[in-house]
């Protein structure tokens, strides 16, 4: 996600943050360079120009230029108002709370990821609200759409509505209304049919379906790695009908985000959540604080937190964050950290959650190394005494030489193992600095 966004971005804040003066031209020469990174990524035009705006007003400013650390000033108030243009502090919460069943109305192109979205929202709705939900497709246009949501509702543990040959859109949601009330169902979900375009017929379904469910959410669903046609759908929709939030799909193959960036600012619309892959259970909900993070390379250590907890017990979650906050994190919790990273699908996951993780990462696929990785950096640490794990500095080239022989890897292994740690540790300062992780404090009491 956002790969060469951030990549782009962190290599001019790391040339800000690495000179102690700044004056207004240097300021306004990283812009420069920052407007170029996000009109590549294609972020709307307008969008970009009030960004550049917005944030050269606050950095030129004396407080900032004249403190004392100025490229960390700079990078803070980009981090603001990159949240700000995302959408704000927290996630915009799916609003279950309404008179059951609530109906929560899906919409979008063909191919966008509209029914696979419905199933994973289903089973969100399932497991984290412990509601119970129904599906329908009202799809007629496409042959096997119907079908095709009876078989994802299987998979998730969903109850779909039965399908009756012929019916149409309209009938059908009268009838999955009436099916939920029957089965006392909290959420209705209700799969509209695509098109390969926005024309006039799906608009005018669009309404007719609006008018009978009287949706309490409406949700575009769209494709993040059609960029700025992805805003312009949701332009067009939203002008139609009341959309009340969109959802990403595909946004684990999108390194430019310029559709995530441009979305609330260009619709208005809160993006709710972004889908991360092909499986049942790759959605997450969108949080503009945590993304603005990743975009930063910083790193996003609650999603992660969160995500490990998944895995492992939560005391321990709780230990590693607390630790991590206070930077004293250890090559005990990086060799914890390691094995977790197995559990949770490897590398190419983790890049760009943990800070630092995407330049260990970078260096380590240049030497040609892979998840295997993993593995020896497990053994490595397995090969240190517990003095050397919570302190690394005590390795010495003959101490190295030891763990190296014990763990079948060499010093240069060694090496890149403590390099990675200690950039880790760097990140997790810069973390700090600019007043830690919102949210995290909250989460862990
Ligand atoms: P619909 O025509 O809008 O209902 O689209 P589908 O739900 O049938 O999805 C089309 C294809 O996109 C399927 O192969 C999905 O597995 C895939 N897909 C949907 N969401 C995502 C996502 O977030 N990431 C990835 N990688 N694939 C997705």
């Amino acid at each position: 996600m956002f790969d060469s966004l951030s990549d782009r971005l962190t290599g001019v804040f790391d040339r800000l943050r690495g000179r102690g003066a700044l004056n207004e031209q240097d300021v306004r020469e990283a812009m420069r360079e920052v407007r170029i990174a996000l009109l590549e990524a294609d972020v709307a035009l307008p969008v970009a120009r009030k960004f550049i705006d917005s944030v050269t007003e606050k950095a030129v400013g004396q407080q900032v230029l004249k403190s004392v650390t100025p490229g960390q000033q700079v990078v803070k108030i980009v981090n603001d108002e990159l949240i700000e243009m995302l959408g704000g502090d927290d996630a915009a919460p799916l609003d279950l709370d309404a008179k059951p069943p609530v109906v929560i109305m899906m919409v979008g192109l063909q191919g966008s990821g509209k029914t696979t979205s419905t199933a994973k929202l289903a089973r969100l709705i399932r497991e984290k609200h412990g509601k119970k939900a129904l599906m329908a497709s009202l799809d007629v246009n496409r042959p096997a759409a119907q079908e095709q949501l009876k078989v994802l509702g299987e998979q998730v543990d969903v109850a779909t509505l039965p399908i009756i040959a012929g019916q149409q859109p309209v009938d059908i949601a009268s009838r999955a209304m009436e099916s939920a009330k029957l089965q006392s169902a909290d959420v209705l979900l209700l799969d509209t049919a695509g098109r390969l375009h926005v024309d006039d017929a799906l608009m005018a379904e669009m309404k007719a379906v609006h008018g009978i469910a009287s949706p309490h959410e409406v949700l575009l669903v769209v494709d993040s790695l059609t960029g700025q046609d992805a805003v312009n759908v949701a332009q067009s929709f939203n002008e139609e009908i009341p959309l009340t939030g969109v959802i990403l799909t595909r946004m684990d193959g999108d390194a430019r985000g310029g559709a995530a960036l441009s979305m609330r600012a260009v619709t208005g619309k809160p993006i709710k959540f972004a889908g991360t892959g092909e499986k049942l259970d790759a959605i997450e909900p969108f949080h503009p604080s945590r993304v603005a993070n990743r975009i930063l390379g910083m790193g996003d250590v609650v999603s992660l937190v969160e995500k490990a907890a998944q895995v492992v017990e939560q005391e321990e979650a709780d230990r590693m964050a607390e630790r991590m906050m206070k930077g004293q994190f250890d090559l005990n919790d990086l060799r914890t950290q390691l094995r977790q990273m197995q559990n949770m699908g490897g590398l190419g996951m983790l890049a760009g959650m943990l800070p630092g993780m995407k330049k260990a990462k970078a260096a380590m696929q240049q030497s040609g190394m892979d998840d295997k990785v993993l593995v020896r950096m497990d053994a490595i640490i397995g090969s240190m005494t517990q003095k050397e794990r919570a302190n690394p500095a005590l390795l010495n080239a003959k101490r190295k030489r030891r763990v190296a022989a014990g763990s079948g890897t060499q010093v240069q292994d060694i090496n890149r193992l403590l390099k990675m740690h200690q950039e880790m540790g760097k990140a997790m300062k810069q973390i700090k600095k600019m007043g830690g992780l919102k949210g995290l404090g909250a989460l862990f009491g």
